[in-house]
């Protein structure tokens, strides 16, 4: 029994401010936009979904980021946080950005997986 599993398994964290409510989220990893000019989402290989903070449900979930929902059996409600992040199995590979955009009372948590080898 590993009573300090909870304290590893920690997911990363942070808010991100967006002062042009036009300019795209980069992915930290690859440095990709994730919008078009129509902020129509592209999501690159390492974005693992993307969560409504208002509207309280996915936009965006990734192939690898749907089974880890199927295999937990996790239900997700309320405001996404790094903790819920952490029961799907993710640990530090996972950067949660929480995204604001200036003249939008919307937020929206876009989280990144590191751990995704991109050819
Ligand atoms: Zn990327």
């Amino acid at each position: 029994m590993n009573l300090a599993s909870g304290f590893l398994n920690r997911v990363s964290y942070a808010s991100v401010y967006k002062a042009a409510s036009v300019s795209a989220l980069c992915c930290p990893a690859c440095g990709e936009p994730q919008e078009d000019e129509l902020q129509a989402l592209q999501p690159c290989a390492h974005l693992a979904c993307v969560y409504d903070q208002e509207a309280q449900e996915f936009t965006y979930k990734s192939e690898d980021f749907k089974q880890r929902i199927t295999l937990s059996g996790e239900v997700f409600s309320g405001e996404l946080s790094s903790k819920m992040l952490s029961r799907l199995g993710y640990a530090d590979e996972l950067l949660a950005l929480d995204l604001t955009r200036a003249g939008c009372w919307s937020r929206q948590l876009f989280a990144f997986n590191f751990n995704v080898n991109v050819d």
